[in-house]
C-alpha cells in the first residue's frame, strides 16, 4: 500500500530523515515511536506530501507521491490524516465537519453525505452530537469527530500523528478504542504514538525512529521484549 525508498528530508542543513526505507502492506497497522524530534511527524507528512521529500521515493499503491506528475490532491483523498490538535472547522457543526469534504471534494450529494456521516458518527459514539459545534465538545469527542471526518472520504490508509497526546488522561481510552476497532476492521494504519500499551496490543509492527534513522522495524513482541539497539533500549527504559 505504501512504499518508502531511501527517503531523505532536510530542513535547511538539518537532516531530519536519513535514508528511510519501509513498506506498509494493506491491512497492516504500524506504530511509529521514538523520542521527540526524531522525525516521526515529518515521516508521516512525507507520505501524503505535506512535506516534500528532499530525495528518495514515496509510493501510494501504483502512484509515486514524490513523482513530478503525481496528482497529490487526488492521492490525499485516499489517505486520511488525524492530528494531535484535531483541526476541526470551528464554525461548522459536527455533521458539517464530516460532510464538508465528501460534498465539496468528492461531489457527493448532501443527503448521501449526511446519511454516511451519521453512520460514521454512530460508529465513533457521537450520534447525539451531530448538531453540536466543536467548541462544545470534549477533547476526546473532538478527536473522534476528526476520525469520523477523515473516514468520510473512504480513505484506503489512515495516518495518525499523536492522536491522544493533547487529551486529558480520562479521554485517551475512548479514542484508542475507536482506533482499535478501525484496526480490527482491516484499515491500513500508520500511527505515531506514545501509547506503548496500545502499540503493543494493536500494532502489527513497530517502527522505532531516532535522530532521523529508522533504527528498528520489528514485531511489537520482539521490540518490547528484546529491542536490538541500545537506542531503543534506552528509550524504552525511559517510557515504560
Ligand atoms: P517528531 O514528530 O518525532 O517529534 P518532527 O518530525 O516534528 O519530530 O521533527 C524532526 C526535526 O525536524 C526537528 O528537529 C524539528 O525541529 C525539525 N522540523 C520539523 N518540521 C520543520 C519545519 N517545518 N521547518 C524546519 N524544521 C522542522
Ligand atoms: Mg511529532
Amino acid at each position: 500500500m505504501i512504499k518508502i525508498k531511501n527517503l531523505c528530508k532536510q530542513f535547511g542543513k538539518n537532516e531530519v530523515l536519513k535514508d528511510i526505507s519501509l513498506n506498509i502492506k494493506q491491512g497492516e497497522v504500524v506504530a511509529i515511536i521514538g523520542p521527540s524530534g526524531s522525525g516521526k511527524s515529518t515521516l508521516l507528512r512525507c507520505v501524503n506530501n505535506l512535506e516534500t521529500a528532499t530525495s528518495g521515493e514515496v509510493w501510494f499503491k501504483e502512484q509515486e507521491v514524490t513523482g513530478k506528475k503525481a496528482d497529490i490532491q487526488k492521492i490525499r483523498t485516499k489517505i486520511g490524516m488525524v492530528f494531535q490538535h484535531f483541526h476541526l472547522f470551528p464554525h461548522m457543526t459536527v455533521l458539517e465537519n464530516v460532510t464538508y469534504a465528501p460534498k465539496t471534494v468528492n461531489g457527493i450529494s448532501k443527503t448521501e453525505a449526511e446519511s454516511s456521516a451519521k453512520e460514521l458518527l454512530s460508529k465513533v459514539g457521537l450520534s447525539e452530537k451531530a448538531e453540536e459545534y466543536p467548541g462544545r465538545l470534549s477533547g476526546g469527542q473532538k478527536q473522534r469527530v476528526a476520525i469520523a471526518r477523515a473516514l468520510a472520504m473512504n480513505p484506503e490508509v489512515m495516518l495518525f500523528d499523536e492522536p491522544t497526546s493533547a487529551l486529558d488522561p480520562e479521554m485517551v481510552k475512548e479514542v484508542l478504542d475507536v482506533m482499535k476497532s478501525l484496526a480490527q476492521s482491516g484499515m491500513t494504519m500508520a500511527i505515531v504514538t506514545h501509547e506503548m500499551g496500545f502499540a503493543r496490543e494493536v500494532a502489527d509492527r513497530v517502527l522505532f525512529l531516532d535522530e532521523g534513522v529508522l533504527v528498528e522495524d520489528a514485531s511489537p513482541q520482539a521490540f518490547f521484549t528484546a529491542p536490538k539497539s541500545e537506542r531503543a533500549k534506552t528509550f524504552l527504559q525511559k517510557v515504560l
